[in-house]
Order: structure tokens, then C-alpha cells, then sequence
């Protein structure tokens, strides 16, 4: 981060919108309730002293990633709807393809994404889940019958990090159950062919 010394008009970077005016470093706080708990992020950014209008400088940007990533430390078992927004673009999934591969309405994961909402239990636990293991949203996909775009990639991702890893052949041989990337035809259970409105309010 570079120090700015406010007395100097003409250190201050000149203000990308208008062209005239100086950006001067100031903070704006963002607010979350997850599960009705208040959690507010200060996040930097800058406002030009003659359209006023805010720039988040880029050095700002990547402090203001760190500021929010920290706030998951008030979230329990809660995920951020960053890490939702994840699972679902490593995948390369739509919204509504998402949904409709965690049984839940059309807009579900957009309130999710923006936390407008928060996933009920068994549903950030079944997220959970695909996130730490690929098999889980490739089988849910499978039932669903919702493809994901960048599984081949995926898994292409995953053998080239089991190509780096040295494997320990032992006389004892404990393998580990690691995710395949074939899935087995199981049969489906049951999964909830959930109605309209599945959001939850806080
Ligand atoms: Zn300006």
C-alpha cells in the first residue's frame, strides 16, 4: 500500500471519472446479518474533491478482499455468499441450474450470493459438502439432471494436483477414499422436489 500524504493535493491520484479533482482516501462501512447478527466491514475506498464521486483504487480493493474475507469469523457454520458464488462459477453454473441442483426456487441463489438470505441448515451442509468434495455436486447434478459445464476441467484441475503429490506405497496399505471422478449409478434417494419460495428470512 503506498502512503498518501493528504497535504500534498498533488500526491493524491487524480480522480479517474472527471479528470479534475483529487481522490481522497475515505472509508465506507458495509453491513451483514448473518442470521440476524450484525456484521459490519469497514472497506476502503476514495472520493474525488470535485465530482465526488468514490473510486476503490485497486490497492484498496485488495485490502477491502482481505477485510471480508475475516469476517467469516462471525459466521459459525454460515457460509459467505462469496464462497456460494464460488462453487457455483467453478462449475460454471447459472443461477437457476444451481437451484435447481439444490432443490431449491429460482432466485434462491441469488439471494444467497448477495446474502439477502441465508441457506437453511441442510442446505449450507449439502453446499458444504459439494464444496469440500466434487463427487457430491456431481451426483446431485446427475439427479437434478443439470450438467456442469467445467466438470471435465475440474477434474483435469484435480489429477494434475494428485500428478504433483507423491503417493506413499507402503507394505500397509491405507488407502485413502479420495473423490473419483466417476460416480457410481446409485440409486437416488428421494431428493426434495422443493415448491416456489424456498428462501429463508432472517
Ligand atoms: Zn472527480
Amino acid at each position: 500500500m503506498t502512503t498518501i500524504a493528504t497535504t500534498h493535493l498533488d500526491a493524491l491520484p487524480l480522480c479517474p471519472v472527471c479528470r479534475r479533482g483529487r481522490l481522497h482516501p475515505t472509508t465506507r462501512t458495509e453491513q451483514f446479518n448473518p442470521r440476524g447478527k450484525k456484521v459490519e466491514v469497514e472497506l476502503l475506498t476514495s472520493r474525488c474533491d470535485a465530482c465526488a464521486e468514490n473510486t476503490t483504487r485497486a490497492a484498496q480493493q485488495d485490502e477491502n478482499l482481505v477485510r471480508l474475507a475475516a469476517r467469516k469469523h462471525h459466521y459459525g457454520p454460515l457460509l459467505l455468499g462469496e464462497d456460494i458464488l464460488d462453487l457455483r462459477k467453478r462449475y460454471g453454473l447459472k443461477q437457476q441450474a444451481a437451484a435447481k441442483i439444490f432443490g431449491k426456487g429460482k432466485i434462491a441463489f441469488s439471494r444467497y450470493e448477495n446474502e439477502a438470505s441465508y441457506p437453511d441448515d441442510s442446505t449450507t451442509l449439502l453446499l458444504r459438502l459439494a464444496i469440500d468434495k466434487p463427487d457430491v455436486i456431481k451426483a446431485l447434478a446427475d439427479w437434478a439432471g443439470v450438467e456442469l459445464p467445467l466438470w471435465a476441467e475440474r477434474c483435469e484441475d484435480d489429477q494434475r494436483l494428485r500428478a504433483r503429490q507423491p503417493t506413499k506405497t507402503g507394505a500397509t496399505q491405507v488407502r485413502n477414499l479420495k473423490p473419483s471422478t466417476t460416480s457410481a449409478p446409485r440409486k437416488a434417494p428421494a431428493v426434495g422436489k422443493s415448491k416456489a419460495a424456498p428462501s429463508v428470512r432472517v
